[in-house]
């Protein structure tokens, strides 16, 4: 590459990029070499059915790792990160070095690393049966972290200083690298109480038996020579952040002693006034991001000035896949660079590069004016190399090419975003409020609907997907290779439906689905029936663990050219008398599963693919479907960071459901699911959305959940999910029964649905149909006794 040869300027040159990628990611640049990808993903599946060693498993990872090391620094970047690679989840790897391990996993007699997937994952095997930890959403993104577990029985050890492994293992290469870790106060905010903790427990009262762990890491890190390391601490972002000033303090005091030169890492979002403190760490450098928050530069730069602190400028985003424009970018760093000095500032990735597919050139079916708009995590590390380039003044010739192909390129892109659809436009400007509220309000729908329907009480149901099995997924490759036809691919499809259904039957289910074997994804079904997406070949990001998905881009205005679901859907209903429900994903969540256009707001776009999916909602009706779940996985994700930013946001996500919902007649029952959410902060928006059935994941949080549903009086039915479907372990009849008699001390019976936690895409059928049977028994048991 053309930045192999570059004299390195006098600036610094970063990539944040601490999980640039590597991390869980499992996915590398070997992509072209090897003609595959997701190599960590495929080695720890294959680890996982037993068909490679542990061994096998750490070298397939050490392959990735050095082939991210390299590529990253083949593109020009100076601080490589390191320490930041995963085989399940960055979080989680803290907890095992740790020794944050929950006593269910330990004494069964596995070795550590099964003790760690287990802890992921969950294990049911050989006498061994435990549950999978509780996963949150890693900020507003679609990645899931494993919720650490604290209580005043935590024993923190240094089980495995990963930091320093990796960090050696790449300087064995000749790669010498920054390490990454995720900082104490926000790993300790980031986790929770674990039910045997005193009700009053606060995690981050840990902090100070954690910090020698930090010491005993970072020093042994500062003896083996790295020069820098990247402390990670989101949590700064947050308005919680204001209230942990005396906890900074305190835990930076004390490592800086013993550390290397600590680059204090935020991401996501502004600073705010946290800055006032943050500028009084004895750090040596502080990264903000500047893609989600260009705005707080002056105030950052004139809190830090008086101190000896670097700046690194997350200019190039870690959250999308458009090109960065060098002109915008260059002016925030001049700026920097005028009032710091050049010394002290660094040119970084806004955040990790986790959220980001690993390079272009494995894309093969872009146009080349669309190739041209994007870059992806590889390129977006050369594009850092050449802005700090420009910013130290160099002369070179590939850098004076490098800027003025970009400005070519932002020119074009501008120029195609000038093209709109006007009767789209149109439509979204003359939304009205009434196209928002159904009919009747829900007390009246509620008696409709039960006639309609004739459901019994607690009725049963799932979250839309069954198994995605391998003859699916390779049924669905021979049609995109042209190996069977369209007409044997439906009848293929028609064949699954047809089981699907046969099974709800015969395991007796109440509100049918048609299992959604037609969809690769929930998002990526819809963006390619829809117009103004773009969709690539191997743009894979990690959602969590070994799961990734391909999330499609979004770059011109949305509409639908013809209905999307209603053909498989009807065709379900021709098969049974019991109801069917349509299945569509909501506005919001293909927005934020996707690559967002970055020229128009979040909330045109959502509207626009609420209008598309109005359509489909009415066709559905007309097809003869009498209930419809859409699903809103994504809206609690997508709320901002700050709450001061709330009430914008929910006006239009919780708009853009209603609009999408709403066009249809009271017997229509209208369903919505969500996945790990907190509604506690947000229930006015959740009541807001009028759905007459909500589905939530509900099995691995306690009760505090439901009782917010309950304190805040909600209508509407609800069905909270009695068992977790993220691992393959069948839930016991008897369990399903306690869950059940759980939630109706607190949820009235007569609003009371009953359903696992989530879509069953990832599971086998033999635990599909074990756990099903008890969701069933354990609803019929509730009738007889409730
Ligand atoms: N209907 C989807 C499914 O069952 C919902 C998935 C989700 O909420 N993530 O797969
Ligand atoms: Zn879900």
């Amino acid at each position: 590459s053309v930045f192999q040869s570059w004299p390195y300027p006098p600036l610094f040159l970063a990539s944040l990029a601490s999980h640039v990628l590597s991390i869980a990611s499992g996915k590398s640049n070997l992509i072209d070499l090897q003609g595959a990808n997701r190599e960590v993903k495929k080695a720890v599946e294959a680890y996982w059915a037993g068909k490679i060693s542990a061994e096998e498993l750490t070298k397939a990872a050490s392959e990735v790792k050095k082939s991210n090391w390299t590529s990253i620094k083949a593109q020009g970047v100076d601080f490589v990160p390191s320490g930041d690679f995963t085989l399940y989840d960055h979080v989680l790897d803290h907890s095992a070095a740790f020794n944050v391990i929950p006593k269910r996993y330990t004494g069964h007699g596995l070795s550590d690393l099964d003790i760690y997937f287990a802890m992921g994952r969950g294990r049911q095997a050989e006498g061994v049966d435990v549950p999978a930890s509780e996963m949150k959403k890693w900020f507003d993104s679609n990645y899931h972290f494993v919720v650490p577990e604290f209580s005043d029985e935590t024993d923190f050890k240094l089980n495995f200083n990963k930091a320093l492994e990796e960090f050696k293992e790449a300087k064995a290469l000749g790669v010498a690298t920054r390490p990454v870790v995720l900082g104490p106060v926000s790993y300790l905010v980031l986790g929770k109480a674990s039910k045997d903790a005193k009700p009053d427990f606060k995690p981050i009262s840990l902090l100070p038996k954690l910090l020698p762990i930090y010491e005993d890491l970072l020093s042994a890190l500062k003896e083996e020579g790295a020069e820098w390391v990247q402390i990670d601490e989101p949590i700064l972002v947050l308005d919680v952040a204001a209230t942990l000033e005396k906890e900074y303090a305190t835990a930076y005091a004390a490592l800086s002693k013993v550390a290397p030169k600590i680059m204090l890492t935020t991401y996501f979002n502004r600073l705010d006034s946290n800055v006032k403190f943050i500028a009084q760490l004895p750090v040596a450098g502080l990264h903000i991001d500047l893609d989600r928050a260009p705005g707080q530069l002056d105030e950052v730069v004139a809190a830090i000035k008086p101190t000896n602190i670097v700046l690194s400028l997350g200019v190039v985003s870690g959250r999308n896949i458009w090109k960065t424009d060098f002109d915008a970018a260059i002016k925030l760093g001049q700026k920097a660079v005028d009032a710091l000095g050049a010394e002290r500032v660094v040119i970084a990735t806004s955040s990790s590069l986790l959220h980001t597919p690993v390079t272009l050139a494995s894309e093969k079916k872009l146009t080349e004016e669309q190739r041209d708009w994007f870059s992806f995590a590889t390129e977006k590390a050369g594009e850092v190399a050449t802005i700090a380039a420009v910013l130290s003044g160099s002369q070179a010739p590939e850098v004076s090419a490098a800027l003025e192909a970009n400005k070519a390129s932002i020119a074009k892109r501008r120029a195609f975003e000038k093209n709109s659809d006007d009767a789209v436009r149109k439509r979204v400007a003359a939304i009205t409020d009434a196209m928002l509220e159904r009919q009747s309000p829900f007390a009246v729908r509620k008696e409709v609907q039960a006639k309609h329907l004739n459901l019994p009480k607690f009725p049963t149901t799932t979250i839309g997907s069954f198994p995605q099995t391998k003859e699916i997924r390779q049924a669905r490759a021979k049609l995109g290779k042209g190996e069977i036809t369209e007409a044997e691919y439906e009848d293929f499809i028609k064949k699954e439906i047809q089981s699907v259904v046969d099974f709800q039957e015969k395991v007796g289910l109440d509100l049918f689905v048609h299992g959604e074997p037609e969809r690769n994804d929930m998002v990526q079904y819809f963006g390619e029936q829809l117009s103004g997406f773009v969709f690539t070949q191997n743009a894979w990001v990690q959602s969590y663990g070994s799961r990734y998905v391909r999330p499609p881009i979004i770059v011109s205005d949305v509409s639908r050219p013809n209905p999307m679901t209603v053909k498989w859907s009807s065709y379900a209903q021709s098969l049974t008398k019991k109801p069917m429900k349509g299945m569509l994903t909501g506005p919001v969540t293909i927005l934020n599963w996707s690559f967002p256009r970055a020229d128009v707001s979040r909330e045109l776009q959502s509207k626009q693919l609420a209008l598309a999916l109005r359509d489909e909602v009415v066709d559905l009706e007309k097809a003869g479907i009498s209930a419809i779940q859409v699903d809103e996985p994504a809206i609690r994700e997508g709320l901002p960071l700050r709450r001061s930013d709330w009430d914008e946001y929910l006006k239009w996500a919780v708009d853009s459901f209603k609009l999408s919902t709403a066009g249809v007649t009271d017997k229509l029952q209208t369903h919505s699911h969500f996945c790990y959410s907190d509604f506690d902060d947000i229930f006015p928006s959740i009541q807001r959305l009028d759905a007459d059935v909500i589905s939530i994941e509900a099995s691995k949080s306690d009760m505090k959940l439901i009782s917010t549903f309950k304190r805040y009086g909600y209508s509407n039915q609800i069905g909270p999910g009695v068992y977790d479907i993220h691992s393959p372990r069948v839930p016991g009849n008897q369990e399903i029964k306690d869950r059940l008699k759980d939630m109706l001390t607190i949820l009235p019976d007569s609003l009371l649905f009953v359903n696992p936690d989530c879509g069953l895409k990832t599971r086998g059928w033999k635990e599909t149909e074990a756990s099903l049977q008890n969701l069933v028994e354990g609803a019929r048991w509730a009738r007889e006794n409730y």
